[in-house]
């Protein structure tokens, strides 16, 4: 484990005992041919394992260094990024859109004696008297 720093190359995460074995992922050059971009003067550089990664990374890229407005499009905005290897001649292009998702998750307590969940005249929770709450069901 150790201590936590960024990759001076690639960016990524990594304990300090990680740094050995860690390989950065390729590059990539990429622009945004929807922004008047073009490769010749714009290109930039990402680096991921695959090209559409590499798209991601940069609509995500954009997307914070401005309003966010692909996520919170949910959907109906998208990007378009161009992407190449250096060393190939095959561009590739990938329409990016993002969504965010609320994720919850459940962990078990131990409920509070003192309380019903719900009490069946209507009337929501309630607090009970000692002895009264019994299986929770309303038994008159
Ligand atoms: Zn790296």
């Amino acid at each position: 484990m150790g201590l936590l720093s960024n990759c001076k190359v690639c960016g990524k995460l990594l304990f300090d005992d990680e740094r050995r074995t860690h390989r950065c992922p390729p590059r990539w050059l990429y622009w945004l041919p929807d922004e008047d971009e073009t490769e010749e003067e714009d290109s930039r550089g990402v680096r991921a394992h695959h090209a559409s990664t590499a798209a991601e990374m940069v609509a995500e890229r954009w997307d914070y260094d401005g309003e966010l407005e692909i996520v919170n499009s949910d959907g109906d905005r998208d990007l378009i990024v161009a992407v190449r290897k250096p060393g190939s001649d095959r561009v590739r292009h990938f329409r990016v859109s993002g969504r965010i998702e609320y994720i919850y998750s459940a962990d078990e307590i131990d409920p509070d004696p003192q309380w019903t969940p719900y009490s069946c005249d209507g009337s929501g929770p309630r607090l009970m008297d000692a002895g009264e709450a019994g299986d929770g069901r309303d038994n008159d």
